[in-house]
C-alpha cells in the first residue's frame, strides 16, 4: 500500500497547513499563529483551496479576514510568554464566534495523525525509525503550486522520502526568492537529485488571477499576492500564443469580471506558458548552471529539469515536452503523455 501524506479524507476543508515558503508575503496563521518571517505558504486543504479557478478571491478573503483564534503572536521570535490566550482577550472574545469549528479543525488533524501512525506501524513497521535515522536520499525535487488539491506524493503514489519539495502560488521560480533558491541549491548540490520536476496544474488560481484586472484591494495581503503573480501577468500581457492573444483582444473591450473557466483555452495556455517560463528560469539559474558547468560533472551528478502538468479533473499527469538537461545529455524517455494528447490533438 502506498504511503500518503497527511492529506486525506480526514482533513477538514477549513484547515490550512503551512509547510513551505517562497514568495513575498507573510504567513497566514496556522492554528491562530501569525509569524512575521515566512513568505509564501503551502496550504493543503481540500475544498478551501486558494488555487481554485473560481474560489481564489473568496478563499483568500476567508483566510485574510479570519480571526486568529486560539493564540496570537506578534512575530515569529517572541518567547512563549508573549502568547496571549484568546479567551483572555476582550477583542478575541468579541471576534471568535466559531470556537467549535476551530477546535474541530485541529481535532481532525489529530485523528488523521493517529490514523497515519497506526497505518505506518501496521503496513510498514520500522520504516519511520529507519528513515528518520538515515540521511534523506530523494532522487527528485518537485516544485509545485501551493494549491491544496495538488499533492505530489499522493498523485504519484510515492513513498515518503521520494521527493524534496517546495511550492508557491503558480509554481514559479525567481532566483531572488531565497527560499526556493535554497531548495534548488540543496537539491542539486547536496542531495544530487536526478530530476527537478516543475509541476503545474490546470485550473491554477494564481494563473487565473493574472488574467484579471488588478484588484482595487490594496491590503498588504492582497498586494503580496499580486506582486508574486506579476511575472505570470506579464506572460499573459506579452505572450504570442494564439489562445492568449485572442483572450487579450477580447478582454480589451470587456475586462473579465469572473475568473476564467478551467477549460478556457487561454487559461490552459497560460498555465503551460508559465510552466515553460519556470523550467527556463530553473535551467538558467546559477545553482543549475554551476553544476552543469562543473568539471566534475558525470552521470552521478547529472540531473534534468522537466515541466509537467497535473489535470485536477482526471488526476492524470502530462508532460509538456520541455525537459532540459546538461549539455550533451539526452533527455530520458518519459511514459507520461504529452500535453498535446491531453488536448486530444
Ligand atoms: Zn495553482
Amino acid at each position: 500500500m502506498p504511503f500518503s501524506r497527511l492529506l486525506n479524507s480526514s482533513y477538514t476543508a477549513a484547515t490550512a497547513i503551512v509547510r513551505s515558503n517562497s514568495s513575498n508575503g507573510k504567513n497566514l496563521c496556522s492554528h491562530g499563529l501569525v509569524t512575521g518571517r515566512q513568505t509564501s505558504t503551502r496550504v493543503k486543504s481540500p475544498g478551501r483551496s486558494f488555487g481554485s479557478s473560481t474560489q481564489v478571491h473568496s478563499a483568500f478573503s476567508h483566510l485574510s479576514a479570519r480571526p486568529h483564534s486560539l493564540l496570537t503572536r506578534v512575530n515569529g521570535t517572541l518567547p512563549s510568554s508573549k502568547f496571549v490566550k484568546a479567551s483572555d482577550s476582550s477583542r478575541a472574545k468579541s471576534t471568535c464566534t466559531h470556537q467549535k469549528e476551530f477546535a474541530l479543525d485541529i481535532e481532525r488533524l489529530f485523528h488523521g495523525n493517529q490514523e497515519f501512525v497506526a497505518r505506518m506501524q501496521k503496513d510498514h513497521p520500522g520504516f519511520l525509525v529507519k528513515s528518520a535515522n538515515e540521511a534523506q536520499k530523494p532522487s527528485l525535487m518537485i516544485l509545485t503550486c501551493a494549491d491544496s488539491r495538488v499533492d505530489e506524493q499522493a498523485m504519484f503514489s510515492a513513498p515518503l522520502g521520494t521527493a524534496f519539495t517546495t511550492s508557491n502560488i503558480a509554481n514559479q521560480f525567481e532566483e531572488s526568492d531565497a527560499p526556493t533558491n535554497a531548495v534548488l541549491g540543496f537539491a542539486v548540490n547536496a542531495l544530487r537529485v536526478r530530476h527537478i520536476i516543475v509541476l503545474a496544474h490546470y485550473g491554477c488560481g494564481g494563473v487565473a488571477n493574472s488574467m484579471m484586472p488588478v484588484p482595487s484591494d490594496k491590503s498588504f495581503a492582497m498586494k503580496s499576492v499580486q506582486d508574486w503573480i506579476d511575472p505570470v501577468r506579464k506572460i499573459y500581457q506579452t505572450s504570442d500564443r494564439p489562445e492568449i492573444v485572442a483572450h487579450r483582444e477580447m478582454t480589451k473591450m470587456t475586462p473579465l469580471t469572473e475568473l476564467p473557466d478551467i477549460h478556457d483555452p487561454a487559461f490552459r495556455a497560460l498555465v503551460e506558458e508559465n510552466l515553460k517560463a519556470t523550467v527556463r528560469k530553473i535551467a538558467a539559474s546559477k545553482a543549475v548552471q554551476e553544476v552543469y558547468n562543473s568539471s566534475e560533472i558525470d552521470d552521478k551528478v547529472n540531473f534534468f529539469v522537466h515541466g509537467w502538468i497535473y489535470d485536477m479533473e482526471t488526476g492524470k499527469v502530462f508532460d509538456l515536452g520541455v525537459s532540459v538537461g546538461p549539455p550533451g545529455c539526452e533527455v530520458p524517455a518519459s511514459p507520461f503523455p504529452l500535453v498535446a494528447q491531453a488536448k486530444g490533438a
